[in-house]
């Protein structure tokens, strides 16, 4: 047993007396969804939490984010994050603890990515490392990140001055249940999740009666051809190798049959694994639209706009390899390898912010024998329900312990003095 798994022991040997509260808290914030920048609640049972453990406490960074600070003794810092939003959905699974929540409009609201399990899991990490201090030395960061559904949560902490309130870590980590065997910890170097860049495309005609298109410019024919002409970007232009993914996902132009109207917008939106494919898809939009514009005497060149981007999750190598050997030491089996995941993720914003590396891993959260009979029977796609579904419903356990001790152990690996 290396020092680092015999400080995880001393630390986690915490864990059986404190798992009742944490489940509590689970089904508490499960039915108490918030969605993002308005996690007013959440974020205060965290702050309250991490103050009654003897955190120094960083509260309303960027809206509601929270940072607890636990400075023992000389060593590196670790930053550890969890997001805390929902998403606006209607619960559909039946769970005695599911949420009836809804915003100030009567809309639905649901954790259906399961950041609630992640900020317990974090708390729970937190509590335990309070608890042994004795059994590691250095400067934990316990961070609770607002808004990472729309995008912007990281970025608006940064904006707040994150790295000037909370010290600078050597390394920052991170992990989110998906629909894997509950009870296993995936890991993976490199690219691990995708870029997300959304874009809005207006191409401009000139009206005119739906009987007379001579004396117009159509741009129904126009966004038409655009939208057919954008499939060749990733059958055509990106190497078959990098992976890609554009869709056009709205299109809109008109109101009645017999007018043709002025321009027509449509929404796009592309998943790319690295900055240079990234780059390409940005350019050949902007290209094609344009092409397609002056092919059809456009009067006046396309708009084009860029919103609701997320980076490109590419974790770094000697921290994975880190955590992979430390959960690997911890978790024998039930380390594995994480799939190529076309989500995206805001968090990577944070270790550039602090000019640090990064990993961030999976937890799986599906109960182990029905993701076992889906396997068998070929019907994952269609029995598990996955991240952002109206059914997904984490099994609590073993996915609230698994995450825990995946947090521990991967602080440890850095803070961890053995004995
Ligand atoms: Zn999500
Ligand atoms: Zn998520």
């Amino acid at each position: 047993m290396s020092g680092n798994t015999t400080s995880a022991s001393q630390v986690l040997g915490g864990l059986e007396a404190i798992r009742p509260d944490l489940e509590a808290c689970y089904r508490d914030l499960h039915a108490h969804p918030e969605l993002g920048h308005q996690e007013k609640r959440t974020s205060a049972k965290v702050a309250a939490q991490l103050k009654s453990w003897g955190y120094e406490v960083h509260e309303r960074i960027g809206g509601t984010g929270v940072a607890g600070v636990l400075a023992n003794g000389d060593g590196p810092g670790v930053l550890f994050r969890a997001d805390m939003d929902a998403l606006p959905i209607k619960e559909q699974t039946g769970l005695p603890y599911a949420s009836t929540a809804t915003d100030a409009d009567g809309g639905p609201i649901m954790h259906a990515c399961g950041h609630d399990m992640h900020v317990t899991c974090l708390l729970g990490a937190a509590h335990l490392l309070a608890q042994a201090t004795d059994a590691w030395s250095g400067t934990f960061i316990a961070l609770f990140q607002p808004a990472e559904e729309p995008g912007d949560g990281a970025a608006g902490m940064i904006a707040d001055g994150l790295t000037d309130r909370v010290p600078r870590p050597q390394v920052c980590l991170a992990q989110h249940v998906l629909p894997y065997p509950a009870g296993q910890v995936l890991t993976r170097t490199g690219p691990a999740l995708s870029a997300a860049d959304n874009y809005r495309v207006t191409v401009y005609g000139r009206s005119a009666h739906g009987s007379a298109p001579d004396k117009g410019i159509d741009p129904v024919v126009m966004a038409a051809m655009l939208v057919v002409r954008l499939q060749t970007v990733v059958s055509r232009e990106v190497a078959p190798l990098s992976p890609a993914v554009l869709t056009v996902g709205s299109i809109h132009a008109g109101t009645n049959p017999n007018n043709i109207p002025e321009s027509a917008e449509i929404q796009i939106n592309v998943r790319t694994y690295g900055d240079d494919t990234r780059h390409q898809v940005k350019e050949a939009i902007a290209r094609i639209a344009q092409a397609e514009s002056a092919a059809s005497n456009a009067p006046k060149p396309p708009g084009i706009d860029h919103f609701g981007s997320f980076p490109p999750t590419i974790n770094d190598e000697e921290t994975t390899e880190k955590v992979a050997a430390a959960f690997s030491a911890f978790f024998a089996d039930r380390a594995g390898t994480l799939d190529l995941q076309t989500a995206s993720e805001d968090f990577s914003a944070i270790p550039k912010a602090f000019g640090v590396p990064f990993s961030y891993w999976g937890v799986g959260c599906t109960d182990p024998a029905a993701y076992e009979t889906a396997a068998r029977k070929g019907t994952l796609a269609t029995d598990i329900p996955v991240n952002h579904s109206a059914a997904f419903a984490p099994a609590i356990q073993p996915t609230l312990d698994t995450g825990v001790q995946a947090a521990v152990v991967a602080v440890l690996a850095y803070l961890g003095t053995g004995c």
